[in-house]
């Protein structure tokens, strides 16, 4: 099965996970391996050669040497160069739709839908190109005239998590690439493949239709070559998407050197049903934010307030479902399949860790909470815990599994309290048919994340909003709405047309 996967991408079992650009692939092998394992089996998919720091420079000196080209080529054919990406990912999409299955663990669906991900956001950065707006400003000179202009940044760094193997570098590199960068990636350790696969596609294109090198890629077996990329100045932008605790380092490291970091980090999502909310819409949501990619979103529902009016009725609703999930489990490259596995065995540990707190913090398990030992394969069931405080540490902890703590509330002032009360700021929402209590949710004073909704789940975000967290999440934000001035830098021009020299603010400088 993987290797009918693999083979219809193109890709051998020996591959280079190193793209230095000019079309070559590195042939070093001393620099340690990444050895992607099938979630499902615990198989070894392949073998892949790390970067070593040799090679490192090598790449970076050739995308500087890009970069001097793509600055100043025209925006819209910046444009063109991300359609052929799109197109190209079209074509493959089935086929890199199962590697990111096969690889992370995701459903198959999912595969296919983080792969149209990549296509919409394409087809985004496509009009983006013609949409690099500055202001102009009116001058307090005569004969003056003021705007502002936005041009390429440099060299952009993506370092991306193992959960969203390819999509996330897509809503950077694409909107990047229209900006007029270049952009370097290093991918987790976990997914080297789905990378690999995705830099070859959109490279073939690019060269098909004559256009420069765009994408680089290194892989790093540890974090020492990544650690040097997020330290080295000739990088303006490190765009990073993984946990709080990395991502807290990079996001201090790359400010001392001054340089610009876009931070995605961790989640601790929750869902408010007020006593009004349509059961019918609020339960799949639940259950999809809940259980979806087995619990491995950033955006994963993590915590349910639910009115005290109604929480019983929602557990046991709840719970049914869940039991329909578990006969779902299983392979998550077959179409029958719900769910699939954690990615890694860790992962299971850090599952059965976090309810062994839950239960001794007075937490009842009320579907799930054990790991399925009868298979091959890092698989659990998913769990529903009632009987918790919202402060409880495990509760405040992003657990990246599908585990949902239920809790009841009396007032929507009080289930605002809590739903904000975590360290984290990503993604929230409500259930509710009373007009007030939305807009109370949305107001100043209602939900302090990054993304907010109203009847509809906390996972599942459409590419053309701007997506990201505040607090521990890390306030960046990338994919649609205005993320693209990330990727470039301002510049405000003025310009005298007149025959004097007025000074700003009436000040008088004679001499
Ligand atoms: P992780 O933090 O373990 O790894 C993320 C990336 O950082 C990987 O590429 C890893 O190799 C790299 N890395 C590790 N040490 C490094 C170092 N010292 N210097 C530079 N890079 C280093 O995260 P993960 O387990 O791959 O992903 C899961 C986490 O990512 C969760 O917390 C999830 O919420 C978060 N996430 C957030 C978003 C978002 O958009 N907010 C999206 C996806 C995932």
């Amino acid at each position: 099965m993987s290797h009918a996967i693999l083979k219809s991408l193109g890709l051998d079992q020996t591959l280079s996970g190193t793209y230095l650009g000019q079309g070559e692939w590195s042939a070093t092998t001393d620099a340690g391996t990444l050895q992607p394992t099938n979630p499902a089996t615990g198989e070894v998919i392949a073998s892949v050669p790390a970067t070593s720091a040799a090679d490192y420079e090598k790449l970076i000196a050739r995308a500087q040497a890009a970069f001097k080209i793509w600055r100043t080529t025209p925006a819209p054919q910046r444009g063109e160069a991300v359609r052929l990406c799109g197109e190209a990912l079209r074509k493959h999409k089935d086929a890199l739709g199962s590697l990111v299955a096969l690889e992370m663990g995701k459903i198959k669906p999912e595969g296919d839908g983080e792969v149209q991900e990549m296509i919409d956001i394409a087809d985004f950065a496509v009009g983006q190109s013609r949409m690099l707006y500055g202001y102009t400003m009116h001058s307090e000179r005569p004969g003056h005239r003021m705007y502002d202009q936005y041009h390429p940044l440099g060299l952009v760094g993506i370092i991306s998590a193992f959960n969203f193997p390819v999509a996330v570098w897509a809503w950077n590199a694409m909107l990047a690439t229209i900006a007029g960068d270049i952009c370097i990636w290093k991918p987790s350790p976990k997914t080297p493949l789905s990378a690999i696969a995705t830099i070859r596609i959109c490279n073939e294109a690019l060269k098909d239709g004559g256009f420069p090198d765009l994408f680089f890629l290194f892989n790093d077996a540890g974090s020492e070559l990544a650690q040097k990329f997020v330290d080295d100045k000739r990088i303006p932008l490190i765009s990073f998407t993984g946990s709080t605790k990395v991502g807290r380092m990079v996001g201090e490291r790359v400010a001392k050197r001054m340089g610009r970091s876009l931070l995605e980090l961790g989640g601790n999502n929750a869902i408010i049903l007020d006593e009004s909310a349509e059961l019918k819409l609020a339960i799949p949501a639940i259950v999809f934010g809940a259980v979806g990619t087995a619990g491995q979103r950033c955006t994963s529902t993590r915590r349910l307030f639910v009115h005290e009016s109604i929480h019983d009725t929602v557990v046991d609703t709840l719970v049914k479902a869940y039991s329909q999930v578990e006969g779902k489990i299983g392979d998550p490259t077959l179409a029958t399949t719900l769910m699939g596995p954690l990615n890694s065995p860790d992962a299971v540990q850090a599952y059965l860790a976090a309810i062994e707190k839950a239960k001794a913090a007075g937490g009842n398990v009320r579907s799930g909470g054990k790991a399925l030992t009868d298979r091959k394969g890092n698989f659990v069931l998913p769990t529903i815990i009632t009987g918790l405080k919202n402060d409880d540490e495990v509760v405040q902890t992003e657990t990246f599994a599908p585990i949902l703590y239920v809790m009841p509330f009396k007032t929507l002032d009080e289930a605002i309290e809590l739903q904000n009360s975590v360290p984290q700021g990503l993604s929230a929402a409500i259930f509710t048919q009373n007009l007030k209590a939305a807009e109370q949710y949305l107001s100043a004073a209602g939900s302090d994340c990054g993304i907010a909704n109203v009847n509809i789940g906390t996972s599942g975000a459409e590419i053309g909003g701007a997506f990201g967290g505040e607090k521990d999440t890390g306030g960046g934000r990338e994919s649609g709405s205005d993320a693209w001035k990330v990727y470039m830098r301002r510049q405000t021009n003025t310009i005298n047309y007149s025959d004097a020299l007025p000074l700003a603010q009436g000040i008088k400088f004679e001499f």
